[in-house]
């Protein structure tokens, strides 16, 4: 593996999970980092600590990235110092129901969580990036963002919403060296899964087992390393051959 020198990445939403396993793959990759996360600061911490053992720097910032004041007030303080070389909008939230019964709140928390987080935390970000013509941004969206879920209507929404958004976003900031792209797990073991079906979904997919969160933080490090910098624009599926 390709090792990046001493560079930043600022991490959303890497207390638990997925967001975890990037961090601390990145941080195998030499990255210091930024990580964000919402309530949870044992985990949080136990993160950071993870990241050091590794021998890097790590800073915490904890905002709910639905709110657009808190997130501004936390994160411009962060980056009026610096601009993060990798930037991965990882946070995200389900809440499932049958779309005839679904509640607005069920359908509001989830699309001004995924998809308005997007505009809160990225925009930002994107600024500085632009000013010093440079950096890597990858969007956690989902299968279900590509294909569609039957029960997930308001989830799917919002994560073709985060494909869209990439794609218009890598035809603004290409030329300024700024590459973007989508990732796009299909199953994979956490917290937000905990409560499927697995003996129906497993069927589905052609590998015959669920992701793990390395298989996805494996495929991001590899979006942030110099092999990679003719890739933009792409949603890459992690899901076993779930989507095909
Ligand atoms: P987890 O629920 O395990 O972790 C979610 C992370 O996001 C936590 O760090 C959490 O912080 C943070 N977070 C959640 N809501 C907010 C918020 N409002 N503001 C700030 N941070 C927040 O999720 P997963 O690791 O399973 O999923 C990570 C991403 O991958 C999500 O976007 C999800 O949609 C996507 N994904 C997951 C799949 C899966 O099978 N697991 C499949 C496809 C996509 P805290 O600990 O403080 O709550």
């Amino acid at each position: 593996m390709d090792k990046h020198q001493s560079k930043t990445a600022l991490v959303v939403g890497a207390s638990r999970g997925i967001g975890r396993a990037i961090a601390l793959r990145l941080a195998r990759s030499g990255f210091d980092l930024w990580l964000t996360y919402k309530s949870n600061h044992a985990a949080a911490k136990s993160v950071k600590e993870d990241v050091e053992r590794l021998g890097r720097s790590c800073e915490l910032l904890c905002f709910d990235i639905a709110d657009y004041k808190q997130t501004r007030e936390v994160l411009e303080k962060r980056l009026n110092d610096a601009t993060p070389d990798v930037l991965v909008y990882n946070a995200g939230i389900a809440r499932d129901n049958i779309f005839a019964f679904m509640t607005k709140k069920e359908w509001s928390e989830v699309i001004g969580t995924n998809l308005d987080g997007f505009y809160n935390v990225v925009q930002p970000v994107v600024f500085g990036m632009l000013a010093v013509k440079r950096g890597r941004i990858v969007a956690i969206s989902s299968t279900s963002g590509q294909i569609g879920q039957a029960g997930q209507v308001n989830y799917s929404a919002s994560k073709a919403g985060l494909i869209g958004a990439v794609k218009a976003l890598a035809r603004e900031v290409g030329r300024k060296n700024i590459l973007v792209n989508v990732v796009a797990p299909g199953v994979i073991v956490t917290e937000m899964t905990e409560n499927l079906p697995k003996d129906k979904i497993l069927p589905l997919i052609p590998l015959a087992r669920f992701g793990t969160v390395e298989d996805v933080a494996a495929v991001v490090d590899f979006l942030c390393s110099e092999p990679a910098m003719y890739i933009h624009g792409q949603v890459i599926g992690v899901n076993g051959g779930l989507a095909i």
